[in-house]
């Protein structure tokens, strides 16, 4: 069964601008009881998944992904704003409401013989996650799932990953 957790993340009217609702998982990780149900739940649903690696997006997304590749035993890969890895690597643009972002994968961090589950901590329009599969896949690597802490069911992140037939877990929605 899935733990609740809603009550450990905080709402921030108007944070980052104006009009937005930012949801702050902070609560959650000052919180050991409801950080370490979190991160157990997570074992249990991959414990026996055939995961090899957990793919974490910067930066919030590295919290709960190494804490699941720790108790998983297996390993953990960062995927970052450009710029940021060291080595060579693979990037992938994707669109953000003004602008453009991307993000980066060390060429040599994943095979094709990698399942790996990607964890973020939100999932808003879509736009991170879907950069991030995108990275997966030209890694050729396979993708089991992507997980996050949190929905947002009015933006339409929801709808691009089941347009796009990709398979998530979410902990929590608002
Ligand atoms: P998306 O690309 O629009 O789905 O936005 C998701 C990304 O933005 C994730 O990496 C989140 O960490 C971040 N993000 C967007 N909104 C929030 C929020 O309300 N709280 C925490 N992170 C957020």
């Amino acid at each position: 069964m899935k733990p609740v957790i809603t009550q450990h993340i905080r709402a921030i009217h108007d944070y980052p601008k104006a009009g937005i609702v930012f949801r702050d998982i902070t609560p959650l990780l000052a919180d050991g009881p409801a950080f370490q149900q979190t991160i157990d739940h997570l074992v249990e649903r991959y414990r026996e998944a055939g995961i090899t690696k957990v793919v974490g997006i910067e930066a919030r997304g590295f919290i709960f992904a190494t804490a699941l590749a720790y108790a998983l035993g297996i390993g953990f890969v960062p995927l970052r704003k450009p710029g940021k890895l060291p080595g060579k690597t693979l990037q992938q643009k994707y669109q953000l409401e003004y602008g453009d972002d991307a993000l980066e994968l060390h060429a040599d961090a994943l095979t094709a013989t990698d399942k790996v589950l990607i964890i973020d901590d939100l999932l808003a329009t879509g736009g991170t996650v879907l950069a991030g599969v995108a990275l997966v896949e030209q890694a050729a690597a396979q993708l089991h799932e992507c997980a996050f802490i949190i929905t947002l069911n009015d933006l339409p992140g929801v709808q691009r990953l089941n347009d796009a037939a990709i398979p998530y877990y979410t902990l929590c929605e608002f």
